[in-house]
């Protein structure tokens, strides 16, 4: 996946590969001038974002693997801002923390099913309480195997209705982390960092926000999506028969990708 880049010094735009690190060390095709540009997004959203754009795009089956990657890293991302948040608390210094942290993800990165236990975790030590969607059905896990695994053809239909459960998912999650998902966050600032100390002199360093599909509404820039009155929904309830939860996943769905859905053209937009 590429994305459009706009040079400090000329303006001339150049597109640019994503790279998995967020670090883009760029040379202008136009003026040869150096740049750097960093974006502060997470894993789960680029996935997240991209099988949206596949999905808007009409490539509905390819959509799947990219929703169902999102749902992963964001468990990830969620372990990783918990156990971080926990550390903030104490004595000990964050490198420290950061360095269990990823010692201890060695353990389990090779093996989801793993990582599903360390998230459960997690969630009960952070909420109190039992991560009661971790079921087959609350993850779509029968539908994703047999699209990514067996080769199943799904209906768009079928496809919308696994990304709104995962974006209502992970979107319940955020809100729920709250403020806990910056110190994950602050991993990536560090990384930047880091990455900023170590490049040459007369390297412009460009920082950037993408809008997404989570990001838009985490920081505040368009509106929020209230909860549907319940009359509302036992009125749509009666209306269409359908199951008044996964009614609020599409209501949710849809309500976010007429908002941001556009947003996410200039990623993968043609040169
Ligand atoms: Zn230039």
């Amino acid at each position: 996946m590429d994305f459009p880049t706009t040079c400090p010094q000329c303006a001339h735009v150049n597109r640019a590969e994503f790279a998995d690190s967020s670090v883009h060390d760029l040379r202008c095709a136009r003026c040869g001038a150096r740049y750097c540009v960093l974006v502060r997004k997470q894993k789960f959203e680029v996935l997240f974002d991209l099988g949206t754009r596949a999905l808007m795009d009409g490539y509905a089956r390819e959509a799947v693997a990219s929703f169902a990657a999102a749902l992963e890293r964001f468990f990830e991302f969620y372990v990783r801002a918990f156990t971080l948040e926990q550390a903030a608390g104490r004595e000990r210094p964050f490198e420290d923390a950061l360095s269990a942290l990823e010692g201890t993800w060695r353990h389990v990165s090779s093996q989801s099913e793993r990582q599903l236990g360390m998230f459960a975790l997690a969630y009960l030590l952070r909420e109190g309480r039992e991560p009661d969607f971790l079921t087959p059905k609350g993850l779509g896990t029968d539908f994703r195997n047999r699209v990514i695994h067996r080769g199943a053809l799904p209906t768009r239909a079928e496809v919308d209705a696994y990304a709104a459960g995962v974006f209502t998912l992970i979107d319940r999650l955020l809100t729920e982390l709250g403020a806990g998902a910056a110190h994950a966050e602050l991993v990536q600032e560090q990384t930047f960092a880091a990455h900023v100390r170590g490049l040459p002199d007369g390297v412009t360093v460009v920082f950037e926000e993408h809008p997404g599909m989570f990001r838009a509404r985490r920081f505040g820039t368009l509106s929020p999506i209230p909860k549907p009155a319940k009359a509302q929904l036992q009125a749509a309830q009666s209306a269409s028969g359908v199951n008044d939860a996964r009614a609020f996943q599409q209501a949710l769905f849809e309500r976010a990708l007429e908002e941001r859905g556009s947003l996410l053209r200039a990623f993968k937009t043609a040169p």
